[in-house]
């Protein structure tokens, strides 16, 4: 493979240089943080329209709102709180998170997925930490892993349920355990479309108690949790506020799915396959330096010599 020789040889330059000189720092890049859904597998797969329609019809279905309230809200959760199920949480809607994920993600043709060899080399032909970073639960991560034939290229998945203590919604103030309606919203419900239809009513949007991207709370417990330094960590999103969310928290980002760099973006890649070149770029861009003090000594010389 191209790549992998020509990786070999970046490797083989450093070592060479190290061991004579002495004085080269490591690398410094030290791990590779991957968002999983439309990141690890195109957005063509067409999972993520159907994970939409399964989120509808829960919204119809399980919590009995009206239909065509359903696409605006969807929307507006899912832009305000990170993910449409944080939205509704935040809203007022009480319900079982496991419940929800199995109804959104139970249906999913995962058999779209088909295993990714070419992925599954580069991912372990990289001498660096791999961690899955999804607001899915752990679940859908797994599923999605084995179909792609990646389940053993990463250190960890950091998911829903590593975000978010499994507790807080089982059992809520004053429950004793017992039966409990899975859709009874546990308060009055706050009316998202008509706050944002009246921007300067000043009432205030409530809080949603669920951590996910691209909150600060979020990204900052990804990283404990796995211990990385954002500064020598590669972000890979398909999602730019998450990109957007990672650059503030110090992170290196890669926008996957399109070759448009936007804002908060240090690279962009039209597919993950493409994620070689990131590092190319990255590992000959810490070579330049020597490189440009080579380049000045034979420009002085010549000089010199005229
Ligand atoms: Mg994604």
């Amino acid at each position: 493979m191209h790549f992998l020789s020509h990786l070999g040889r970046l490797k083989l330059i450093k070592m060479e240089y190290g061991n004579e000189y002495g004085q080269v720092s490591g690398r410094k890049y030290e791990s590779l943080l991957f968002d999983l859904d439309d990141t690890l597998y195109p957005l063509s797969s067409g999972l993520a329209t159907e994970c939409r329609k399964n989120i509808e019809d829960y919204m119809a279905q399980k919590l009995g709102i009206e239909e065509s309230r359903i696409p605006d809200m969807c929307n507006i959760l899912y832009k305000t709180y990170g993910t449409t199920m944080a939205g509704l949480r935040a809203i007022g809607y009480d319900f079982d998170y496991d419940e929800y994920h199995s109804f959104v993600h139970g249906r999913l043709p995962y058999e779209k997925l088909k295993p990714d060899y070419v992925l599954k080399n580069l991912l372990l032909s990289l001498p660096l930490r791999k961690i899955i970073f999804t607001n899915a639960d752990k679940v859908h991560a797994a599923k999605v892993l084995t179909r792609l034939g990646l389940e053993d290229c990463f250190e960890g998945i950091i998911c829903f349920e590593s975000m978010n203590h499994p507790l807080k919604n089982t059992i809520s103030d004053g429950e004793v355990g017992g039966f409990r309606p899975a859709t009874t919203p546990s308060t009055e419900i706050f009316d998202i479309i008509g706050h944002f239809s009246q921007p300067n009513a000043g009432s205030k949007l409530p809080r949603t108690p669920i951590v996910c991207k691209p909150s600060e709370a979020a990204i900052d417990r990804a990283l404990n949790i796995v211990n990385l330094n954002p500064q020598r960590t590669l972000f890979f999103d398909d999602s730019l506020r998450n990109i957007e969310a990672g650059k503030l928290m110090g992170l290196h980002t890669v926008l996957v799915g399109t070759s448009q760099r936007s804002k908060g973006a240090d690279y962009a890649i039209e597919s993950i396959h493409n994620m070689g070149d990131v590092l190319l770029d990255l590992w000959e861009a810490e070579e330049k330096p020597e490189k440009a003090r080579y380049d000045d000594k034979v420009a002085i010389e010549t000089y010199v010599t005229a």
